[in-house]
């Protein structure tokens, strides 16, 4: 087996037992990310990774042991690095470097992971297909005429492709979980609050979250321990103690049962005429193998459903134009070259510094948020989300998951839908609602659709079950081999 087929309970027995190092290991996905196709990374420098290595290599010497020492992680480009660039894929912070580390890079360094690098994103983590970062799009490794989803494109990507074994990203209507889905790896979106937004470059606040991407569940659940806990620096950030969520998946006592009397939930909102066909067979098949491992269906219904668009594009792009208005040329990014007075330097700078994207969103959000408008758009949205978080608190009375697909079609060609930014919104469908609620997120992959683009299924819990989502994804995937499938064959 090659370095990079290794699953990370792999890469710690070799790296524990002294068959290859830290140092090798960096080196090995150095050397498939120089050789990237994929346009997956923003931001790679050899030699501080292998810096990195060599400190972990010096730990695991001294004896130390601990579940990520020497384990390679990519960070989206959104978690701001110091060293590293930190773009959040924007011309506006193309050549900015953080001072310091988002809580999410610093504690996993300390863990002693070693970061690859940053990946490409779309910008300000606004999009669900990477297509719109300054930096050129990502192709998807399955088939790289295909998106590969987004906002976290690249991290999804890299994880498909053996260019990083876990990478972390960001999710705030579905950016872990839709590309996840796209690139056929594992991804969880955890509880709002549970991981630490500070140093992630803020797009909608009350919507973003941390998450993390393997090729399984198993390896996601090492990732998210490492990332989540308590950081007084997070307004946000939730008080409760810590979670091994790598040692909640001890092997079930029932036998060939494993997932016996686990009641999930299948909302019928998800499954309507807007399903495509070729997503809907495996999310079934799925559902079936479920059933075959012990666990029951149950119908439900979120009837608000559809109304997580509407609510959802009005809260993001309003929060976000608030969060953006510090770009302005002064304290940091891109400034103009030439301006007339202040004002002319404010327009020019931000003109030239934002693409067509966050330009829209920023005029929408400022618009919902205006004096006569407020009451209509912004006020209303937050009520609608409160319906939707009713929906769900409803669901949950009967049920321990949700069940779903994640995006109602598979991925799309890159450029087929650049000029339809509102079919775009569509799609995010099934992820907003738990955006929305705050409620963890999960998607693995269970098979393939049209041109063999992969598919995923959504598990959406209660708050604060990640665990419970996890143990369901690693019993599944104990039980079947979608997520070992690779691209390429
Ligand atoms: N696709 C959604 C958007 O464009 C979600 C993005 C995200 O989760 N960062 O806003």
């Amino acid at each position: 087996m090659k370095l990079h087929e290794l699953t990370l309970a792999e890469l710690r027995g070799g790296l524990d037992a002294g068959r290859f190092g830290a140092e090798e290991l960096a080196r090995h996905y150095l050397e498939r990310i120089g050789a990237d196709r994929l346009n997956a990374f923003i931001d790679v420098q050899p030699q501080r990774t292998l810096e990195q290595a060599r400190a972990a290599d010096t730990r695991i010497a001294a004896g130390e042991r601990a579940p990520l020492l020497g384990i390679p992680v990519a960070h989206k480009d959104i978690f701001v690095t110091r060293g590293w660039r930190s773009t959040a894929g924007s011309r506006m912070l193309a050549d900015y470097v953080s001072p310091y580390d988002a809580t999410v890079v610093a504690r996993l360094q300390v863990a002693g992971a070693v970061c690859l690098g940053k990946t490409n994103c779309d910008e300000f983590a606004m999009g669900s297909s990477t297509e719109n970062p300054h930096f050129g799009p990502v192709r998807n490794p399955w088939d790289e005429a295909a998106i590969p989803g987004g906002s976290s494109g690249g991290s999804a990507a890299a994880v498909a492709a053996g260019l990083a074994p876990i990478a972390t990203g960001t999710d705030t209507g579905g950016s872990v979980r839709q590309p996840a889905a796209m690139c056929g790896v594992t991804g969880i979106k955890p509880t709002y609050g549970r991981v630490s937004r500070y140093g992630m470059i803020a797009y909608a606040s009350s919507l973003d979250q941390g998450g993390a991407f393997a090729r399984s569940a198993h390896d996601c659940a090492r990732l998210l321990t490492a990332m989540a806990g308590f950081d007084p620096q997070d307004s946000t950030s939730l008080q409760r103690d810590p979670e091994d969520f790598a040692a909640k998946l001890a092997a079930p006592t029932s036998g060939s049962q494993p997932l016996r009397g686990l009641r999930v939930g299948i909302p019928a909102e998800f499954f309507g005429p807007g399903l495509a066909s070729d997503v809907r067979a495996p999310i079934e098949a799925a559902l079936a193998a479920l059933e075959s491992l012990g666990a029951h269906r149950v119908a439900v219904s979120l009837p608000k459903t559809e109304l997580a668009i509407p609510a959802y594009y009005v809260i993001a792009p309003a929060e976000a134009s608030s969060n953006l208005s510090r770009f302005d040329g002064v304290r940091y990014g891109h400034r103009a070259g030439a301006y007339a007075d202040l004002l002319d330097m404010y327009k020019r700078t931000r003109a030239e510094g934002f693409g067509a994207e966050v330009k829209r969103r920023i005029l929408i959000g400022t618009y919902v948020l205006s004096h006569g408008y407020y009451d209509a758009y912004y006020l209303q949205a937050q009520k609608l989300r409160r319906l939707i978080a009713e929906d769900f608190r409803a669901a949950f009375a009967s049920v321990d998951i949700i069940a779903g697909p994640v995006s109602p079609t598979v991925a799309w060609n890159i450029g087929e839908r650049t000029d339809d930014p509102v079919q775009n919104y569509l799609a995010d469908i099934f992820t907003l609602p738990a955006s929305l609620t705050g409620l963890p997120g999960l998607s693995m992959p269970v098979g393939f659709g049209a041109g063999g683009r992969p598919v995923g299924l959504q598990l959406i819990g209660n708050y604060f079950d990640e665990a419970r989502l996890l143990m369901v994804a690693h019993r599944f995937q104990q039980a079947s081999d979608w997520h070992l499938r690779r691209p390429g064959g």
